[in-house]
């Protein structure tokens, strides 16, 4: 496509993605240079770019300018709140991101994505190659983009899903694996997920490109394995969170413990239901009065 003409349908959110479009128009960003110009009437655009989730009152003027956009029909959804409504997702005037409404075939996300992020999307989009200074693509220092797990590093606890507050981060436990997965479109790239990790396992990079056509691959993720319950063999904690457990406990925090080292990790190996059981909870007292008992010992 020589050129496109793209027209801007604003939805409920807080416009900085809006902002984050309009930026690119500017000489410093030079969209236009890729043959892109915004223009105001549905009728003259051939693609559509949409921001915010869509909105009950907004429906049918969403449906009527989806009607009139020309071919190719090209709609990009631009920020979170576009791919799964974000923090407007328990808003009662929201009906849903506009994907539900309309076909979407290419999302950005960002909570909002950088301006050279949805000039990257867009010259992917047109196959076209821009040339530009490194220093053009480069992040300020700080800049918080995709994550990084390290898998070796990561133990599988759960602590940065139990403090993300825009519910970015999954924990899914199957038969034998855990998975930790990122999703992006709710992420708001905080990074109070790498503040809380207790291992240092996740970390935001400066990659910031994460143009897609299915929403669901906008992820990052890790598996770790579960451990079985020593008793009825069924998997409950991650093997390695267990592990790291033990190591901090009788190695860092109370070496004292280093003799019960086998007798705390055989514990720790039996599940939250099998350890309520009478003589698993007779074997914890004694294990419990043999640990208070030395820590009374010099
Ligand atoms: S990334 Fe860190 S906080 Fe998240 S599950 Fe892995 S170890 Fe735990
Ligand atoms: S950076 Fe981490 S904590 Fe913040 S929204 Fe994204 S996944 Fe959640």
């Amino acid at each position: 496509m020589a050129k496109i003409s793209v027209y801007r349908f604003l939805s409920a959110g807080c416009n900085a993605c809006d902002v984050e479009i309009l930026e690119c128009l500017v000489p410093r960003y030079g969209l236009a240079n890729l043959g892109v110009e915004v223009v105001e009437e549905p009728e003259k655009a051939n693609v559509l770019i949409l921001t915010g989730a869509g909105t009950i009152k907004g429906e049918k003027a969403l449906l009527e300018v989806y009607e009139k956009i020309n071919p190719p029909k090209i709609v990009v959804a631009v920020g979170n709140c576009s791919i799964t409504k974000n923090i407007f997702d328990k808003g009662y005037p929201i009906i849903g991101p506009p994907n539900k409404l309309i076909p979407v075939n290419y999302y950005i996300p960002g909570c909002p994505p950088r301006p050279q992020a949805i000039i990257k999307a867009i010259a992917d989009i047109l196959g076209v190659k821009i040339e530009e200074k490194e220093e053009f693509w480069k992040t300020p220092e700080g800049f918080r983009g995709r994550h990084e797990i390290d898998g070796e590093k990561c133990i599988g606890c759960g602590a940065c899903a139990q403090i993300c507050t825009a519910d970015a981060i999954e924990v899914i436990d199957g038969p034998e694996k855990r998975i930790i997965r990122v999703n992006y479109g709710h992420c708001t790239f905080c990074a109070f997920c790498q503040d809380e990790c207790p291992t240092q396992a996740i970390r935001l990079t400066g990659v910031y490109h994460l143009l897609t056509s299915d929403p669901r691959a906008a992820r990052v993720e890790n598996e770790v394995n579960l451990l079985s319950c020593t008793i009825c063999g069924g998997t409950f904690f991650p093997e390695k969170q267990i592990e790291w457990a033990l190591k901090r406990v009788v190695e860092e925090k109370v070496p004292i413990y280093k003799d019960y080292h086998d007798n705390i990790y055989n514990s720790m190996r039996i599940c939250p239901n099998c350890r309520r059981k009478i003589e698993n909870i007779k074997r914890a007292k004694i294990l419990l009065t043999n640990l208070s008992e030395r820590a009374r010992r010099p």
